[in-house]
């Protein structure tokens, strides 16, 4: 299908320690005739400078939820990262960015995940091309009731690329690679359906959808009482049958899963999601036919 994206943005560093995508960025700023194509301009835009010097992942609010169009909207919202969305929204607006490539990394094994935050089909075949050319990208999806606060909800248009497992603050050269390739793959993409070629993709697409959020079991002044078990500790997108073990408590008492189907957890154990209340996300397994 043929849509006339005329501007992308690749953002870095919307997390300041997730360094993969700050130093992609940075090196596409150095470089940045290799992000153009026909027809299509690419810019780049490290996302929270200060967060990035300071080597942490925000200042004072995740960057990453601040976006929902009603906090935008409120001039009471002014803390730092409630300021920088705001100059980051006007900057899409104003440049015409019709794309958007957002860049992070995570502590869960995920390994190079596309997140897609809405079911238009242009980014469907975009996802299932980019399955095709390399079957280690898993697609990951939002609930359809999805309303969302991230960078990424600036556009209709857009994909979201989380790679891991690494610890903030870190680079890996693989990953790092890894994600430069599906860049360059994804504005391939673009560059040749806007030609009215777009490359072929597969006739269908299988894809990961975030059905639930499960929290580490907690005492009544919430703080954690048990781990992620070691059985399921870096198995994201693997199965997790009812009766399968999930924590272990620090005397060493197992916690078991306790659905009723299988499950596809994902961001086990990210770092980051520690303070939000999330152990990890359950989804489940469904294809797309196009
Ligand atoms: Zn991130």
């Amino acid at each position: 299908m043929v849509v006339p994206i005329q501007r992308v943005a690749i953002v870095g560093g919307t997390h300041g320690g997730e360094l993969t995508g700050v130093f992609l960025a940075k090196k596409f700023q150095q470089f940045p005739l290799k992000i153009q194509r026909n027809h299509v301009e690419t810019i780049t835009l490290l996302a929270n400078e200060k967060a990035i010097t300071m080597g942490t992942r925000y200042i004072d609010t995740d960057l990453n939820r601040a976006f929902n169009p009603q906090d935008l909207a409120n001039p009471q919202l002014m803390n730092y990262e409630q300021s920088i969305a705001k100059n980051i929204a006007r900057r899409i607006q104003q440049e015409k960015i019709d794309f958007i490539i957002d860049l992070h990394s995570t502590t869960a094994n995920m390994g190079l995940t596309i997140i897609l935050h809405n079911s238009h089909p242009y980014l469907l075949h975009l996802a299932a091309y980019l399955t095709q050319i390399n079957p280690n990208v898993k697609v990951l999806q939002h609930p359809p009731d999805y309303n969302g606060s991230c960078l990424i909800n600036l556009v209709e248009l857009g994909i979201t690329i989380e790679v891991g497992a690494i610890a903030n603050g870190l680079l890996d050269a693989q990953l790092f690679q890894e994600t430069e390739y599906l860049i360059h793959a994804i504005l391939d993409y673009i560059a040749a359906d806007k030609q009215g070629k777009p490359p072929i993709a597969s006739e269908n697409l299988t894809f990961y959808r975030i059905q639930k959020k499960v929290d580490y079991p907690r005492n009544k002044q919430g703080e954690i009482q048990a781990m992620i078990h070691p059985q399921l500790q870096f198995k994201d997108y693997k199965p997790l049958y009812p009766g399968n073990p999930m924590f272990i408590t620090f005397d060493g008492k197992e916690i078991f899963y306790v659905g009723d189907s299988t499950a596809y957890p994902v961001f086990i154990n990210e770092a980051a999601y520690y303070e939000k209340g999330i152990a990890m996300y359950l989804t489940q397994k469904e294809k797309y036919c196009f």
